[in-house]
């Protein structure tokens, strides 16, 4: 170990001498050594035996092992020298009673296994005593018999598709592959649409065999395998379905269960692709569309019917406790400033990679903090490490926790960084814009273990690759950081970024390890030490990731806010929403001018079912002079703040590491906050950022600005410029924040 901390990584000649945003000289001096000494610290050997501890049986949500981890964390954490206690919630989760795929009509009787079989070699595959069965929580009830329709997918797009070949799935079953959308779209968008029932399958096309040698030969699903998930509708709020927008403690109020808001319409299972095979063949009617076809030997055609399938599904409805484990670390000066790392600890079966492979980076980091605590070091805010319980079914550990906390956390919570699973490959950030700047920083100073450059320059690197235009090479080469991708649904980063307005990010590796084993009982020890990062150098790189994050922000003297970066993603997204609409009106134009000429009757088979599409009213030009204005504005203060920061920054900055400071970092605290609304967005409550949030209809993917974007997406154009007032007058408060920032800074190099 001594000789790694030796040789620290040098990535820029410089880099030492250049003190880091957010300190004076001399803060930054001792806390590059500091976060040297940190760095050394994580050990691939330990990341190993706590995984296979942590995923050595099934721990979902309200299971012996889920407690029996909570209980292994915790005195991990009191082991590693922090100050944890474990917070108990209860929440609705329900688990499976009765299931039932069943081909009654259209092809042989065919009656779907829905269970994965243990696998010889691998040890844990035949536990199967406490295997959840295969299912998506949060399915309704339900008992429905009706025609089968293939619908791809199960995103708008793809009923638009089927509408154009004049077929309905009022009273049917809809039957969508898994991918291309968060998997609860699609009961939703099918019950829209008037279907009576829901599968979902996974095909061999998207991460079974197409894509190479199936487990245990491969990493690949193999047939039998079936994805669990969640389909909770997560469009108006994330968390425990009986207790919106407040934590579910022991005495809160709840919703009586048949008045619970986010339970699907329809019911739904989720089946494997060698359950899928023989309902997909009997299906007839129009062949589906090339981009459609899976990887099955079979002709992939739309329906409705003949198949016919009896659906069935009934769950036990029942009332869980939740386990967090929430760990201290006191601050020096500055207490009541909160910088938070978590990563959820439950999972569907044995959970390996999702989540242990992250949660074992955020154990190790927990104890390298330790350790250096030990050597005499004082982070000046507080740090909490979290192991949340609940994540799978909804968010649930994490949501209840900031939902009961909300008060505090808004008052004292810097930063949130959140990791999930990990790989090999390439650091993925995600995040709030204000951390652009910084979390760049950081990424610049973690070593890739297999190039050995920095994990900066690779992911540069590779984005360079993958760029589409000259555009964006040119940017990805000549603009100083790399732009943060948002965040969007999907993790425990929601309820702090979305619902409390904290600034976050979301950290891992990934991009060379492939396979298709998500939550499925073959997520376990035994396919993540032969396929993944079996090595655990990733997972050390990622604590080493984390720890530097958490350290540079818990100790800096400024807090490393940056606002011109986060101005220039703004403008970004504004332009992108602004393009959007002008693209709409030339579509709608376009396909109105077709349907003018006879281009859809002349181009379409007359013995095949093709629907002309109806003539739209073109939208009107929207103002949004009012969102312009607010970037501009932005652009200007944030420039300014920059220039203050840096002529205190003169002569070693020691005006940086003054007490007045303090004022300066409580104003910075807010400045997420200012981003968000009390009533959030039109008719989403619990989503209050106002510049990001989960497409109401991608369900992971984020949507810049989305009240604006989804009213011109749901063409409602008048509530597109009112919802733009709305965002700019959020910009604007913003900017004031940020001027009295630079007031203060101003004031104190006088
Ligand atoms: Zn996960």
């Amino acid at each position: 170990m001594l000789a790694v901390s030796l040789v620290p990584l040098k990535t820029r000649v410089t880099a030492d001498d250049v003190p880091l945003y957010g300190y004076s000289a001399d803060s930054s001096r001792s806390e590059r050594q500091w976060e040297e000494k940190m760095r050394a610290i994580p050990d691939p050997k330990n990341l190993r035996a706590y995984m296979e501890r942590l995923s050595a049986r099934p721990h979902n949500v309200g299971s012996p092992y889920d407690k029996d981890n909570a209980e292994g964390i915790l005195a991990k954490f009191k082991e590693f020298g922090l100050d944890a206690q474990i917070e108990t919630f209860t929440v609705l989760f329900p688990t499976p009673k009765e299931r039932l795929v069943e081909l009654v009509e259209g092809g042989p009787h065919f009656i779907a296994k829905l269970q994965e079989p243990p696998v010889p070699g691998d040890p844990t595959s035949n536990q199967t005593a406490e295997q959840l069965p295969t299912y998506n929580a949060y399915s309704i009830d339900g008992d429905v018999t009706a025609p089968l329709v293939y619908v791809n997918y199960g995103v708008p797009e793809d009923y638009e598709v089927l509408e154009r070949r004049g077929i309905s799935v009022k009273g049917a079953i809809v039957i969508a592959r898994y991918g291309r959308s968060w998997r609860g779209i699609k009961p939703l968008v099918g019950a829209e649409h008037g279907a009576i029932g829901c599968i979902i399958y996974s095909d061999p096309r998207d991460d079974g065999y197409s894509g190479g040698a199936v487990f245990p030969k491969g990493p690949w699903r193999p047939p039998e395998g079936v994805q669990r998930g969640s389909v909770q509708d997560s469009t108006v709020f994330m968390g425990d379905p009986l207790t919106p927008g407040i934590g579910a403690t022991a005495d809160a109020k709840r919703v009586p269960l048949k008045d619970a808001q986010t339970l699907t319409k329809i019911p739904v299972l989720p089946i494997s692709y060698a359950d899928a095979q023989p309902l997909l063949a009997a299906i007839g009617g129009p062949v589906a569309p090339p981009e459609w076809r899976g990887g099955l030997p079979i002709t992939y055609r739309l329906g409705p019917g003949p198949a016919k399938v009896h659906l069935k599904m009934f769950s036990n409805w029942d009332m869980k406790p939740l386990y967090d484990v929430i760990a201290k670390i006191p601050g020096s000066t500055y207490p009541d400033e909160w910088v938070i790392r978590g990563n959820h600890h439950d999972a569907w079966v044995n959970g390996a990679e999702d989540p242990v492979s992250g949660m074992v980076t955020v154990l190790e980091e927990a104890r390298s903090m330790g350790e250096l605590v030990k050597q005499g070091w004082k982070p000046k805010r507080t740090i909490i490490y979290c192991a949340w319980d609940g994540e799978e079914p909804g968010l649930l550990g994490s949501t209840e926790w900031v939902e009961t906390h909300v008060d505090e956390l808004r008052k004292h919570a810097v930063m949130y960084v959140n990791s999930d699973t990990n790989s090999r490959g390439f650091l993925d950030v995600e995040g709030s814009h204000t951390l652009e700047h910084f979390i760049n920083g950081v990424e610049r100073d973690i070593q890739d273990p297999e190039t050995k450059l920095s994990v900066w320059k690779r992911a540069q690197l590779k984005q360079i690759a993958d760029a589409s235009s000259a555009e964006e090479r040119r940017e990805l080469r000549d603009r100083e950081d790399m732009r943060l991708d948002m965040l969007g649904g999907g993790s425990d980063h929601a309820p702090f970024i979305n619902f409390a307005g904290i600034a976050s990010l979301g950290i891992g590796f990934e991009g060379e390890d492939h396979g298709g084993i998500y939550h499925s009982i073959y997520d376990d020890f035994y396919w993540y030490t032969h396929f993944s990062d079996y090595d655990f150098t990733y997972g050390r790189a990622l604590a080493q990731t984390g720890g530097t994050a958490i350290m540079r922000m818990a100790d800096a003297d400024v807090l490393p806010f940056q606002f011109a970066n986060f101005a220039d993603d703004v403008k970004m997204y504004v332009r992108e929403v602004e393009k959007f609409a002008g693209q709409q009106r030339d579509e709608i134009q376009e396909r109105n001018s077709k349907i003018q000429e006879g281009v859809y009757s002349a181009s379409a088979d007359p013995r095949e079912t093709w629907v002309t599409p109806q003539k739209e009213e073109i939208p009107p030009h929207l103002n949004f002079a009012p969102l312009d204005n607010a970037v501009e504005d932005l652009t200007r203060s944030s420039a300014e703040y920059q220039k203050a920061l840096e002529r205190l920054n003169a002569n070693g900055g020691a005006a940086l590491a003054s007490a007045s400071m303090q004022e300066v970092n409580e104003l910075l605290i807010q400045s997420e906050r200012k981003l968000t609304t009390p009533e959030g967005l039109p008719g989403r409550f619990w989503y209050k950022h106002q510049l990001y949030a989960p497409g109401a209809y991608t369900g992971y993917a984020a949507k810049a600005i989305p009240a604006v974007r989804e009213n011109l997406e749901q063409k409602r154009w008048k509530e597109a410029e009112q919802a733009a007032s709305r965002v700019a007058q959020v910009l604007e408060n913003e900017t004031a924040l940020i001027n009295s920032a630079t007031a203060k800074l101003s004031a104190m190099a006088k």
